[in-house]
């Protein structure tokens, strides 16, 4: 039997942060991880770039049941932190859009930093080590059972993540471990994730396979937070993108989504006047000026109207029947990509009993649950590797003290 003072169990980008803080400071860690490569997640992230941060995260950024939960990590590590650390790596980034940072080079440089820092904090590296099961003794010390044997520390670190991509190693453990201590969880569903629609509904749109376009999406209660200006792109199965991956973690099963093709753009006012002006041109080309030609051509398709007919002899109401279309194309998905595609995972341990300025368990002294598997997540642009750094962060320093 290995005797340690923190094990953190899932070597992912919540872990291995929350690993090195607490190692750095002195503390005798131990990392469990089960998958043969290390940090697969991050190695695949940001298209192999990693959007490690953004600039702009704060708590209107992330959904949970309870909004405030996030606030208190957050502010104690800020994306400036983060950029503090990659400096003293010389690991150079850039800003892509909206306060996304990305590597310059490759994402592999991120997760060579987080074994650097873990490795500087002395971390008893554990994988591919398969953990069997927990127990918590009478002297609050808990025991890993591993297939490499037991692991025994006074504090327990859960980083094992949401369900997303079970075949990279998502598993439901920190789920399992929530329920065995006592724990609630909040509904888990897949998040930024494409929605797809029965093929019925999708037939006149699946010829549109790669054509992609900025919308105005909106979903989920109210619409109100649930709204994005962002790319929107057609699959053979429905519609993905980084508009409709936003809206993915508000929508609700059974709800519509609403759609503005031409956000910014009074279209029906638009095609009157120019009707009005004396405008001689044929819809299907003015349509193409503003958006996509194929997707224009099957809108007028999918709305009886000739592609080739002139404005003038389209009726006003039919005028103002098609532009209001494009501002308000509401549609039910039947369902999403589900895990295999997912992001992340909306939902997970409910923060109700967690310390917001630990992530320590209220029923469990020396029980930390952080990263993904907590129900706090991210929009898409780099908010979720923020919160698995600043939650991190804040255990890591929490479990050194304990
Ligand atoms: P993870 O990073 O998933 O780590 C969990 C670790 O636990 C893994 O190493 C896993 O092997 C291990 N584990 C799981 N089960 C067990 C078990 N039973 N026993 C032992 N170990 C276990 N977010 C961004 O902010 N920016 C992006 O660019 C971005 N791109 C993404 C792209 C893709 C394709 C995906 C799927 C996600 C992306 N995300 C992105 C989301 C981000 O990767 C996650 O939110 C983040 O990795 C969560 O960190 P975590 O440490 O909580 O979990």
């Amino acid at each position: 039997m290995e005797s340690f003072d923190i094990a953190v169990i899932g070597a992912g980008a919540a872990g291995m942060m929350c690993a090195a803080v607490a190692g750095q400071r002195g503390a005798r860690v131990v990392l469990i991880d089960h998958a043969p490569r290390l940090a697969e997640k991050i190695r695949i992230s940001g298209g192999g770039r990693c959007n490690f941060t953004n600039l702009q995260a704060g708590p209107a950024n992330y959904l949970s049941a309870n909004p405030h939960f996030c606030r208190s990590a957050l502010a104690r590590y800020t994306p400036r932190d983060f950029l503090a650390l990659l400096k003293t790596h010389r690991i150079s980034w850039h800003e892509k859009h909206r306060g996304q940072l990305f590597c310059d080079h490759s994402s592999e440089s991120i997760i060579e930093m987080l074994k650097a820092e873990c490795d500087a904090g002395r971390i008893a590296w554990r994988r591919p080590v398969d953990v069997q099961g927990v127990r918590r003794g009478e002297d609050g010390a808990f025991s890993i059972d591993t297939n490499a044997g037991e692991i025994r520390a006074r504090a327990l670190v859960i980083a094992t993540g949401g369900l997303s991509i079970p075949k990279i190693g998502a598993t439901d453990f920190a789920y399992r471990i929530a329920k065995q201590f006592g724990h609630k969880l909040v509904d888990m569903r897949p998040a930024l994730v494409p929605l797809t629609f029965s093929s019925e509904q999708w037939a006149p749109f699946s010829t549109l396979a790669g054509v992609s376009l900025e919308v105005e999406v909106s979903a989920g209660p109210k619409r109100a937070q649930g709204s994005f200006v962002e790319d929107l792109l057609f699959t053979h199965r429905g519609l993905s993108g980084p508009g409709i991956l936003q809206v993915s973690s508000y929508w609700q099963s059974g709800e519509s989504i609403a759609i503005d093709l031409l956000p910014g753009r009074d279209a029906a006012a638009e095609l009157l006047e120019a009707k009005a002006s004396g405008v001689k041109r044929q819809i299907g080309n003015l349509l193409a000026q503003w958006l996509p030609a194929r997707l224009a051509q099957a809108w007028l398709q999918a709305h009886d109207v000739s592609a080739e007919a002139r404005l003038s002899d389209l009726s006003d109401k039919t005028l103002r029947r098609l532009g209001e279309a494009f501002s308000r194309w509401t549609l039910t998905p039947s369902g999403t990509e589900g895990y295999r595609k997912a992001e992340v995972t909306k939902g997970g341990v409910d923060t109700k009993e967690l310390s917001s300025s630990s992530m320590m368990s209220a029923r469990v002294p020396g029980l930390y649950f952080i990263g993904e598997a907590v129900d706090v997540t991210g929009w898409l642009g780099g908010y979720n590797f923020q919160w698995a750094w600043a939650s991190g962060v804040a255990a890591g320093e929490a479990a050194f003290e304990l």
